[in-house]
């Protein structure tokens, strides 16, 4: 969570009051973050906006900014640890027209798509287009916003390899278009300033026949319906990769696969993914990362640093 002044422990009805004028149906107060969350754990966001429109939304953030009020954005809470206390202030989802895609088709095809688009819709729609070179991105649970912030990538490709622009909202509610060149990505992430907001990216694909696109898409869901334990929540991989070597495979020669605290367990199949039983809290989740890091700095000499963003209060 973006961490700003904030002067209101909870929410008070006056502010709650003006959030459901400015927002209307689209907010909604004291909702479980586990019903936003792949791991299906943490506790309640004050209030939840499921922004629809830009002007809409501009008016929430300049309301927000100016009362102190933390906010996150979010997609689909598929790299997301909320703890058990919950969020302070609002999380914002991409919705309505932020849910677009078009694409035009000169010599070099692109897409623009909106943050709140699921990337599995991405991948059809450019399967079904013709247009190749995001197959890669088959079988991420995200959104194309959470992608771009996240830098998601699969198989030594990442999504920063096809972006050309990124537009933001910033915090002081201007609407930014960023080129690639001033962008600076990282493995698993993406350098954005306090509290901005991705609007739009906009993706160089190339042609391609859609029967060969749809083949590279079987074929890379199918590899990680192998790998990956994908029949219970979960935020996919832990902790980043360190140089030269694979969180998983550390982990796994630290003799803590299938090692559980409450209801988390680290996956048996594979170890950097921790996997929620039925019943985990986050805390479960969390005592079973500082295993993870503590064994592995204790073998290896190797500290493990987070891929997944744990948020909230403990
Ligand atoms: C089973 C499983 C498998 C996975 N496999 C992979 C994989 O192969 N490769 C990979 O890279 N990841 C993988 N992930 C992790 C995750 O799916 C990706 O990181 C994904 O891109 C996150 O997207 P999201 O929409 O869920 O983002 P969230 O988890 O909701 O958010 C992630 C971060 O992005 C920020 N964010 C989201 N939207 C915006 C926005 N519009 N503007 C600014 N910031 C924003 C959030 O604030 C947060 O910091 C996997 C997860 C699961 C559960």
């Amino acid at each position: 969570m973006n961490v700003f002044d904030y002067r209101h422990l909870g929410m008070d009805a006056t502010i709650k009051k003006s959030m459901r004028e400015i927002g209307g149906a689209s907010i909604s107060f004291d909702v479980p973050m586990s019903q936003y969350t792949t791991f299906k754990v943490g506790g309640n966001v004050d209030a939840m906006y499921r922004a629809g429109n830009l002007e809409e939304l501009k008016e929430m953030m300049a309301f927000v900014v100016d009362e102190g009020i933390p906010y996150l954005t979010i997609g689909r809470g598929s790299n997301l640890l909320v703890r058990d206390g919950g969020l302070n202030g609002l999380a914002i989802i991409m919705d309505g027209a932020f849910t677009s895609i078009e694409h035009t088709t000169p010599a070099e095809p692109y897409i623009i798509a909106g943050p709140g688009l699921a990337l599995h819709k991405l991948v059809d729609f450019c399967t079904e287009k013709g247009l190749a070179g995001a197959e890669f991105l088959a079988g991420i649970p995200g959104t194309v916003g959470g992608a771009v912030a996240m830098n998601a990538g699969s198989g030594g490709e990442e999504i920063e390899g096809l972006i050309r622009k990124v537009t933001v909202l910033t915090r002081s509610g201007v609407v930014e278009r960023r080129d690639s060149s001033t962008l600076t990505f990282q493995y698993r992430g993406l350098d954005l300033h306090r509290g901005e907001i991705i609007l739009h990216a906009r993706l160089n694909l190339n042609f391609d026949k859609p029967a060969s696109i749809r083949k590279r898409v079987t074929s890379n869901i199918k590899r990680r319906n192998e790998r990956f334990p994908l029949d219970m929540p979960s935020a996919g991989s832990v902790f980043k990769n360190p140089d030269g070597d694979h969180a998983g495979r550390l982990i796994d020669a630290a003799g803590l696969k299938g090692r559980r605290v409450g209801g988390a367990m680290i996956s048996p199949r594979h170890a950097n993914f921790i996997v929620n039983t039925g019943r985990a809290s986050a805390s479960d989740i969390v005592a079973l990362m500082d295993l993870a890091r503590e064994k592995v700095r204790e073998m290896f000499n190797i500290q493990l640093v987070a891929e997944i963003k744990v948020v909230g209060k403990g």
